[in-house]
């Protein structure tokens, strides 16, 4: 509706994709709740909504996570298009988690992302199991400038750069204009048409920072 457009200058989608187990779900409850719980797996596409307030611009931020779907690679074109920018999560503590963000995700991304532009925030989740780290933080920074992605490392659990992580990733896709031109796949568009049936709209809450 006309009244819902007026609350934010720019709607962005957001992804979050990653072996299972990785803390997907528990990331994007973290940032958009401020809460961690033991989260039992669900099945089917979910998004939540978060609005913000970031470089002098008001956000809707559209954050989809697999909620388990990518055990079954049933990931489709529609949960990558028009995305602005995607989250690529990995378990410092496991490296399989990891190296399949190469042999896998990144070649799905190449094969499904509409948005040339669209920006990367590689992500090391589970930085609270220090004693437990197998993949170092060079691997990361060397991962991230080999894919062109920008790179954190954090806990969902402890909230260690947490909200940190959707910020630059949003940051940046506020500093590239190709994302933001009028008319451009997801931006000021009505996306929650693409929802997949199976998505329970009541799951979606908004809070702001
Ligand atoms: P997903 O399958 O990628 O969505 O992963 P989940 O969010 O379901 O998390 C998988 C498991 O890891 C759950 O038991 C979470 O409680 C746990 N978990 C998620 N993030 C963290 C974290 O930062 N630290 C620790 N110690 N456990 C985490």
């Amino acid at each position: 509706s006309n009244s819902t457009m007026a609350e934010f200058d720019y709607l962005f989608k957001l992804l979050l994709i990653g072996d299972s187990g990785v803390g997907k779900s528990t990331l994007l409850l973290s940032f958009t709740s401020n809460t961690f719980e033991d989260l039992s797996p669900t099945i089917g596409v979910d998004f939540k909504v978060k609005h913000v307030t970031l470089g002098g611009k008001k956000l809707k931020l559209a954050i989809w996570d697999t909620a388990g779907q990518e055990r079954f690679r049933t990931l489709t074109s529609s949960y990558y298009r028009g995305a602005q920018g995607i989250i690529m999560v990995y378990d410092v503590t496991r490296r399989e988690t990891f190296t399949n963000l190469s042999d896998i995700w990144a070649k799905e991304i190449d094969l499904y992302s509409t948005n040339q532009d669209c920006i990367k925030m590689l992500v090391g989740n589970k930085v609270d199991k220090e004693n437990e780290r197998v993949v170092s933080k060079k691997e990361g920074i060397d991962f991230a400038r080999e894919y062109g992605c920008l790179y954190l490392e954090c806990s969902a659990k402890t909230r260690v750069n947490v909200e940190q992580c959707f910020e630059e990733l949003v940051l940046k896709i506020l500093d590239t204009p190709s994302l933001l031109a009028e008319g451009s796949a997801g931006v000021k568009k009505n996306i929650f048409k693409e929802i997949p049936p199976q998505s329970d709209a009541s799951t979606s809450g908004c809070c702001s920072w």
